[in-house]
């Protein structure tokens, strides 16, 4: 007899739900394993325009449209995009805040210490970005004595770190787009990430002729979809669904819908890259 409350069908209803989700290794919060259907949790950046950037309730740029793209293929039915802050990626993988992240998020021997990568799926290269009418930058050995933004927990930073810190006075912000204000302001003299990211910027209309991408890239940055570390089934059909956007047209129409629009050219001797292989 029913007394009232939960109705019976409803605790087995949540048993059989819960049962499934704990038999999948690769089922989290954050979405199921592939082929299982349900909403993703996708980390993206919000603030990168031509790459990823939140319009008010909309989301544009290419790791958006390659998200959307991979989520569609792997059978997921619905997207909810996360904001993935540089240095917090590693983090929200580990904690199951995110399943994918697609955030010109760099391939790297350290980073797989904690998380795993399907992809590449971009190949950009560190630049510098100055004022219009800065002449003397001209690459990163001209820095000498300039102050210098970039973002935490980026690849870009470290690299200064590692390279030429003692000759530059480096300011770290958690955004990119920090950075590029506080140059539009000219408390600082240039802002380094990769070249994709810089020009996206170089080309918003409150910026327009006021910025210039240096143009002589000094890294080579792989851009991978993180993923939890060791999770294989799910690198695996990734990397699958980035090889039928390629063959299917899709990554080039999404690269010059985004990318294209800020008028910068991806090297094409590198791209579109061929993905590792899922360890
Ligand atoms: N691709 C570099 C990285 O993964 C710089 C861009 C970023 O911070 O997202 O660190």
């Amino acid at each position: 007899m029913m007394t009232g409350g939960t109705p019976r069908w409803a605790i087995g209803g949540a048993l059989v739900l819960a049962l499934g989700l704990s038999g999948c290794a690769g089922a989290s919060p954050a979405g199921g394993d592939p082929g299982s259907g349900g909403k993703v949790t996708v980390g993206i950046k919000f603030d990168q325009p031509g790459l990823g950037l939140k319009n008010g309730d909309s989301f544009e740029g290419f790791d958006v449209e390659v998200a959307r793209y991979v989520a569609k293929e792997l059978g997921y039915t619905d997207v909810e995009f996360r904001e993935t802050p540089s240095a917090q990626r590693e983090t929200m993988l580990q904690s199951d805040q995110v399943k994918m992240i697609f955030a010109t998020y760099s391939i790297t021997d350290d980073r797989k210490k904690k998380v795993s990568f399907a992809g590449p799926y971009f190949i950009a290269g560190q630049d510098l970005l100055v004022s219009a009418s800065a002449s003397g930058i001209t690459g990163p050995e001209s820095l000498n004595g300039k102050k210098l933004c970039s973002v935490v927990g980026s690849t870009s930073a470290k690299k200064i770190k590692d390279t030429i810190a003692n000759e530059v006075q480096l300011q770290e912000y958690d955004t990119y787009s920090k950075c590029v204000e506080a140059l539009a302001s000219g408390s600082i003299d240039a802002v380094t990430t990769d070249n994709v990211i810089l020009a996206g910027f170089a080309a918003q209309p409150q910026y327009a002729g006021k910025l210039k991408v240096v143009g002589k890239t000094f890294s080579t940055e792989r851009y991978g979809v993180g993923i939890k570390q060791g999770d294989t089934k799910l690198c695996t059909a990734i990397n699958d669904a980035l090889a039928k956007m390629v063959s299917d047209g899709s990554w080039q129409k999404a690269l010059d819908d985004t990318v294209g629009t800020s008028g910068f050219t991806p090297d094409a001797a590198t791209n579109p890259p061929k993905a590792d292989a899922c360890a």
